[in-house]
């Protein structure tokens, strides 16, 4: 992949836990490492697929002295986040910042502090059996949208008897392909709090619920830690998973079973 670096900006600003550094103000050297392909801005002298490293210091300038941050942590994300919203085609970023004035007492040449985020499709199985479904997804889907992840792709509307624990109202289903910098675990965080946010309680395990949002796959992805397995568990029993996922997706393989969507689909209607 191609790199934009660059290196050691320097930027008077505000951002510490002391007042003193929140009133007086200190250097930080801001580095950047964009990846992206530059074949396109290369062959066309395209601007608009390019970063414009002059844009995008002035950018980082503004964010970093129009607000006052505790940490330079906060900082670097703050330009991660800016980055991945304003420059669609760059899939890889590291920031760094150094803070070489630091008030610490001791003798260094500089904290600094590094975050590097890769740009990730995936896909999220939503589900709702009870009140307003169709409103319910919806609103997932905006809260989605409104927590920075980029929709895609839609799949329709599945209505499908319950599955696992079956004396329940029907259930509405959807697939939807997202773009995303949220590590695994943050996207998992995220997603349980807009079903909290939504209303969902958990008591008895495949109960009813206003909404639903499970992970299915992200990239080629293997993940198995107790809070999270991707690909999803049982993704590949679950037609309600494998037909909306198929709309979308047909040709996606699965990392672990090694067949495309529409290959498990065909098996399990099969079975
Ligand atoms: P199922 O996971 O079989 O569809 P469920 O959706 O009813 O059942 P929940 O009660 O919503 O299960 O979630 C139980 C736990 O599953 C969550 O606390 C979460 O940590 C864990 N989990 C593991 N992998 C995933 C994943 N890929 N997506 C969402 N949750 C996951
Ligand atoms: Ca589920
Ligand atoms: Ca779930």
């Amino acid at each position: 992949m191609d790199h934009l670096y660059i290196k050691d900006l320097e930027i008077m600003a505000k951002h510490g836990v002391f007042p003193e550094e929140k009133a007086l103000g200190q250097k930080f050297l801001v580095s950047v490492d964009c990846a992206y392909d530059m074949k396109t801005a290369a062959k066309d002298n395209a601007l608009e697929s390019s970063v414009h490293y002059g844009i995008l210091c002035a950018e980082i300038h503004r964010l970093l002295t129009e607000n006052t941050y505790d940490l330079i942590e906060t900082c670097a994300y703050v330009i991660v986040e800016h980055i991945f919203s304003h420059y669609r085609y760059v899939c890889e970023v590291s920031v760094s910042i150094k803070k070489p004035f630091a008030p610490i007492g001791l003798p260094l040449r500089y904290p600094e502090v590094c975050i590097t985020r890769k740009k990730r499709t995936a896909w999220i199985a939503l589900g709702s059996n009870m009140g307003e479904r169709k409103e319910l997804l919806a609103e997932a889907i905006k809260a989605m949208q409104e927590a920075g992840l980029v929709v895609k792709k839609e799949s329709s509307l599945y209505e499908t008897k319950a599955w696992g624990k079956t004396d329940q109202p029907d259930f509405l289903n959807q697939v939807i392909e997202i773009e995303t910098f949220e590590e695994p675990e943050d996207l998992l965080l995220l997603l349980q709090k807009i079903e909290r946010d939504m209303g969902r309680v958990r008591h008895e395990h495949w109960g009813p619920r206003p909404i639903d949002l499970d992970i299915l796959m992200i990239d080629s992805l293997v993940l198995y830690s107790d809070t999270l397995k991707v690909p999803h568990p049982y993704m590949e029993e679950r037609a309600f998973v494998l037909d909306p996922l198929s709309e979308i997706a047909p040709y996606l393989i699965h990392p672990v079973l090694h067949q495309q969507i529409r290959q498990l689909q065909k098996a399990l209607k099969e079975k």
